[in-house]
């Protein structure tokens, strides 16, 4: 039987570690908050021991894995084993060997990867997106980020491609979070929601949202939060909602136009959360703005769920 491996998915909020067996059956898993203070080895010290947890959980010792694969934000040399620019991880602006790093705390070899592609890759494999020749992943969540496979193979440009959340939706539109204007993040994005939500909030519009997040114990409005206020029919959430699911449909359309892909698959946080029903809704956003009518790509809902990146991540270690 081929050994365990292990998958991290390491995220802006939080730190996802499964080890799954040769078939990519979850073992183990365990799930630690992202270190929102201190320096790239300390976040490399919660990630391993996230992962020492779910090899626990597997009964497995970590220096007994196979592997272990990392998705990681920012930019990744698999090379060289290090990761640059992470600006939503604490102090990691620079360069940090990352896989020699984690290497060393679980004696086992660690691979590097783009967090959306392995996620996007692990659909492809396993998932929504089996035995697709051309797809494209997009993630709705915190940002909006996106992962594309062409002829069966990842397509990462020259380290920075799939960037969907920055397609400019709008011309001279709305702030985004990366500074310039009208990207599809600025309209969709879980955190330019959210100052879009406090800054409509301030200037006197009623909603829930923020009275949802304080019950549920929460800082930010969560894809929970989002959710509950939608069902509740809060009337600023459902507006701020229906511009995201708009602009997720022309900036999807506009991608499958240029690469006329066989299938989309939409997970991230807020993806997954909204689920099929929103599915449907992006696709029929979407249909509007393809050039070509008649065969419109399948538009499917990520199917392995919160743990789609950790388990694509694990993929990077066969
Ligand atoms: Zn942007």
């Amino acid at each position: 039987m081929p050994r365990a491996r292990g998958g991290i998915d390491l995220g802006g909020t939080k730190i996802q570690a499964v080890v799954v067996d040769g078939d990519s059956a979850v073992l183990g898993q365990a799930r630690h908050p992202t270190p929102t203070s201190g320096g790239p080895a300390d976040v490399a010290a919660a990630m391993a021991a996230a992962l020492r947890e779910a090899a626990q959980a597997a009964g497995v010792e970590t220096a007994a894995l196979a592997g272990v694969g990392v998705g990681s934000p920012g930019a990744i040399d698999a090379g060289a084993g290090t990761v640059s620019g992470a600006g939503n991880l604490p102090g990691w602006a620079g360069s940090f060997p990352l896989a020699a790093t984690l290497a060393d705390q679980l004696g086992t070899p660690v691979a590097l990867g783009n967090d959306v592609q392995v996620a996007t890759d692990a659909e492809v494999a396993l998932g929504a997106g089996r035995g697709r020749r051309s797809l494209l992943g997009v993630f709705w969540g915190t940002g909006v980020g996106g992962g594309i496979v062409l002829d069966g193979r990842p397509w990462l440009g020259r380290g920075a491609a799939g960037e969907i959340g920055h397609m400019v939706v709008k011309r001279d539109g709305r702030r985004c979070p990366c500074g310039r204007r009208g990207c599809l993040e600025a309209y969709a994005g879980r955190a330019a929601l959210e100052a879009r939500a406090r800054e409509l909030h301030d200037e006197g519009r009623e909603t829930d949202l923020f009275k949802l997040a304080e019950r549920h114990g929460r800082d930010r409005l969560t894809s929970g939060i989002w959710a509950r206020a939608l069902e509740h029919g809060d009337k600023l959430a459902t507006e701020l909602v229906d511009q995201a699911v708009a602009a997720l449909g022309a900036g999807i359309a506009s991608a499958v136009n240029l690469l006329d892909c066989e299938a989309v698959v939409i997970g991230g946080g807020l993806g997954v959360r909204f689920g099929d029903p929103y599915v449907e809704r992006i696709r029929a956003a979407m249909l509007p703005h393809l050039f070509v009518d008649e065969r419109p790509p399948d538009v499917r809902l990520a199917a392995l769920g919160d743990l789609g990146g950790a388990i694509g991540a694990a993929l990077l270690a066969r």
